[in-house]
């Protein structure tokens, strides 16, 4: 899509740092990285958010993203372990309207995290889940938005 920089590095037009491609999807180290080793696994198709990814891709971005994430281990690169990370939305962080799963290695003291809200760690009471369950389970029981 015109204007999308995956779109670009996925043409060729934008250079990247690719690590891997095949029919799907294309993986490529961050520009910006949270810690040395972040890449991203992009679907070569444009695609703006999680809703619209077809769930053969979905399946192609995890398995690319499992071997990245076995690749990262393997690579002498820090990495003791890995997140997986997605943001779908600007509510949710994501900046690049084409869906792309971040692959973050991690290692003690490498300074990323996630920010918890104040109240965290405090237990919730099982009528609070089962409300909020009971909302989600209505919501699976209807056909999916188009
Ligand atoms: P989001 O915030 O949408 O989850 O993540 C977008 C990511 O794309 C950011 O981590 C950002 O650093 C990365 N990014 C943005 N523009 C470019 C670019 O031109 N090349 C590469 N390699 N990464 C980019
Ligand atoms: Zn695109």
């Amino acid at each position: 899509m015109a204007g999308c920089v995956f779109c670009e590095i996925i043409a060729g037009v934008t250079p990247a740092s690719v690590v891997y491609r095949d029919d799907l999807v294309i993986a490529f180290m961050d520009i910006r990285p949270l810690v040395e080793g972040h890449l991203l696994v992009v679907p070569n198709q444009h695609i703006s958010g999680l809703a619209d990814i077809p769930p053969s891709v979905g399946a192609g971005m995890f398995s690319i993203g499992q071997r990245m994430a076995s690749a990262l281990r393997h690579s002498g690169l820090p990495c003791a372990g890995i997140n997986f990370f997605l943001a779908d939305g600007e509510a949710a962080g994501q900046t690049v309207f084409h869906a792309h799963l971040h692959v973050i290695p991690r290692h003690p003291g490498d300074g990323f995290g996630l920010r918890f809200p104040p109240r965290y760690g405090h237990r919730q009471a099982q009528d609070a889940l089962e409300h909020q369950a009971e909302k989600i389970r209505e919501a699976l029981s209807r056909p999916p938005a188009q």
